[in-house]
């Protein structure tokens, strides 16, 4: 019998319409556990480097992770893998919400989709019923819209859905994957489900699922609920509002967003408004908010709560991305209420939410400056509310200029030229990121913004504090209780680390701390996202339930499989380094490795070159960022060693 996972995935050849229920090799569990970690693998046996991701060899594969769907809090994350059109590298991007559980109770680990279906359908599983189905009737519709006719037309209330929008549809790189609650939004994967023909993936389940040692783990589980109480009543003292609780950074509880519209940059990460927020704003916003929010809601078995049910007057019904009502509106130096208006329409479509209004603000700069014209912006309105939907609705139909910016601001701004690079200008691996502009170089984030292969900060960042606390009162408060750290050093380079001075940013922490800093921070996201475990109950916040401690034992109690903290982190460097290895036979190499120029601005470049070399070494990396032969060896993956030989890689 297999514990915590089904042991079968479902494998689905669209150009074929074939689909088979394969049974899954344990010796897989083991050394990868599931969800990120067996995704990875699938890609690097299934798909060769070559294949681009249009390509019907391609693959695009939904997970669960190893505990999804256990009574374990917080245990539902879908993690959705294929090669990205935007990076070209590996895209891995995860959503919450009730899909991935639901996967499970139908008795699959996984779906594996692989060839294009000729005509727009979307895949019905009922179980072990599964149903390739017609879905030219969606074609152009929203994907909460899309989500509701389905639930109808199969009379199937409780059935979860991921579809896609128009964006998905038409191929565009920022196209995500919406399910409701919750969406998969990084990396362009919404448009390789277009490309693939699929509309919407249904999903119904009602069976079990086993568990080795159900009361051990029920306590375990028990545990984490308590913690979670206590940590809830108490906040971390001395951290900004979004950094004190757990969870996403309840956007849609708190109404102060002092720091967010003071600290990240309006526009296409431009402009910083300093002094912008004041009682006037404040007043007008919070009650923009509380008029909209129909709601909080938490994902499958979680108690934080960390989304809205938004409802504004005249427009259909959605949910609240992670960050998104400011990210429309801060792009389009607007008020909160445009925000609420465009991300239901965004919803519709199916965008991300951190890329698609930086491109629009993009395209605006590239106007101003003349790159484009007049005629590029044919009917466009003038007022800044206007401008932005109309340009939305371009992009995501890739009609007229939108065709070009549908691509992404790294891609477009090489197809359009004539100085457009310049602007394309807070990008990582071809791909837009957070609008943050900061002064002082900090090594930690220098190094997770570098060399993160997930493409997106916040799920790299976590365990350590982002910033020194002020007082050596205040640092000893903050270790005093710190559990969860692998390793008693941690709690000296907080006691040590001042916000002036010698131990301060960018010489401390020193390149060996901030190389293990990071490597912590990497590892807790690494295990939650091979268990399908929210970030926000481990990785993501300071001080979490879930941690290096505990999670061995959720993990033996689940499966039955003997783990212990050495045995986990040995899983964490297989995983890390299959997913480097997938990229580097992609191409990927140092020279890629590297934030946006302004990112900051004071940059330190041998003090860099340094933590880059200091982060290889410490994986077992060689000086191009390639695993070396030995590093493969001692982690049981020769088969990436003789490939890379192969392919004169190594
Ligand atoms: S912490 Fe928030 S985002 Fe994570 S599972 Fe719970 S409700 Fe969902």
């Amino acid at each position: 019998m297999r514990y915590a996972e089904t042991g079968y995935n479902l494998e689905i050849d669209l150009s074929r319409g074939n689909i088979e229920r394969v049974q899954t090799d344990p010796k897989l569990t083991e050394l990868h556990l599931g969800g990120l970690g067996t995704n990875a693998k699938v890609l690097w046996d299934r798909v060769p480097p070559e294949t681009e991701p249009f390509s019907s060899d391609n693959l695009l594969i939904f997970s669960t992770g190893l505990l999804g769907g256990t009574p374990a809090p917080g245990a539902n994350r879908t993690v959705v893998t294929t090669y990205s059109p935007q990076t070209l590298l590996m895209g891995y991007s995860m959503m919450g919400g009730f899909w991935a559980p639901e996967l499970k109770y139908a008795g699959y680990d996984k779906i594996i989709f692989r060839g294009k279906s000729p005509n727009l359908v979307y895949v019905w599983i009922n179980n072990d019923k599964v149903e390739i189905r017609d879905a030219s009737h969606l074609r152009g519709k929203g994907a909460v819209e899309t989500a509701e006719l389905i639930r109808k037309e199969l009379k199937e209330p409780n059935a979860q859905v991921a579809a896609i929008g128009l964006a998905g549809e038409n191929r565009v790189y920022t196209a995500s994957i919406e399910q409701g609650r919750s969406s998969a939004s990084r990396l362009g994967i919404g448009a390789v489900m277009g490309d693939k023909g699929i509309k919407a993936i249904v999903v119904r389940g009602t069976k079990d699922i086993n568990l080795a040692r159900p009361a051990e783990y029920l306590e375990l589980c028990n545990e984490v609920l308590n913690y979670i109480k206590l940590r809830n009543s108490n906040p971390v003292p001395n951290v900004m509002t979004i950094l004190q609780g757990l969870g996403s950074p309840q956007e849609m509880l708190h109404t102060d967003e002092k720091w967010h519209t003071e600290n990240f940059m309006w526009g296409n990460a431009r402009v910083r408004k300093k002094d912008y927020w004041n009682k006037e704003v404040e007043e007008k916003w919070k009650a923009t908010q509380e008029t909209v929010r129909t709601r909080l809601i938490s994902c499958y078995n979680c108690p934080m709560k960390c989304g809205a049910i938004i409802s504004v007057p005249g427009l259909s019904t959605y949910m609240m991305k992670c960050f998104s009502k400011l990210t429309y509106t801060m792009a389009a130096f607007a008020d909160l209420d445009f925000g609420f208006r465009i991300a239901q329409r965004a919803t519709e479509y199916g965008v991300d939410g951190f890329s698609t209004p930086q491109i629009m603000a993009f395209a605006f700069e590239l106007k101003e400056a003349g790159i484009l014209t007049d005629a590029d912006f044919a009917g466009c309105p003038t007022d800044s509310e206007g401008k932005f939907f109309w340009l939305l609705d371009r992009i995501v139909r890739r009609e007229g200029i939108g065709d070009v910016l549908a691509n992404g601001t790294y891609w477009a701004a090489k197809q359009i030229g004539k100085g457009a690079e310049e602007y394309a200008h807070n990008n990582i691996k071809k791909h837009e990121q957070l609008p943050l502009k900061l002064g002082m170089l900090n090594p930690v984030y220098f190094l997770m913004y570098a060399t993160g292969e997930k493409i997106n900060i916040t799920q790299i960042e976590g365990q350590f504090p982002q910033a020194p606390f002020m007082t050596m009162e205040e640092r000893q408060e903050f270790i005093k209780d710190w559990t969860q750290v692998p390793d008693e050093k941690f709690k000296q380079i907080v006691l040590d680390w001042e916000p002036r001075g010698e131990r301060s940013n960018p010489y401390y922490p020193t390149v060996d701390m901030s190389v293990d800093i990071v490597d912590w921070q990497e590892k807790m996201h690494y295990i939650d996202d091979a268990l399908g475990v929210c970030a926000g109950l481990s990785s993501f916040p300071l001080k979490p339930p879930y941690h290096i401690h505990n999670y061995p034992k959720f993990i033996s109690s689940a499966t039955g499989m003997d783990m212990d903290e050495a045995g986990l982190t040995q899983v964490y460097k297989r995983n890390r380094t299959l997913i480097r290895a997938i990229n580097v036979r992609r191409g990927l190499r140092r020279a890629d490795e590297k934030p946006p120029e302004d990112h900051w601005k004071k940059r330190f470049p041998e003090l860099e070159e340094k933590l880059l070399d200091a982060y290889y070494k410490f994986k077992g990396w060689n000086r191009e960022g390639i695993p070396t032969k030995e590093t493969l060896h001692e982690l049981g993956m020769d088969y990436i060693s003789e490939d890379f030989e192969q392919r004169g890689i190594i």
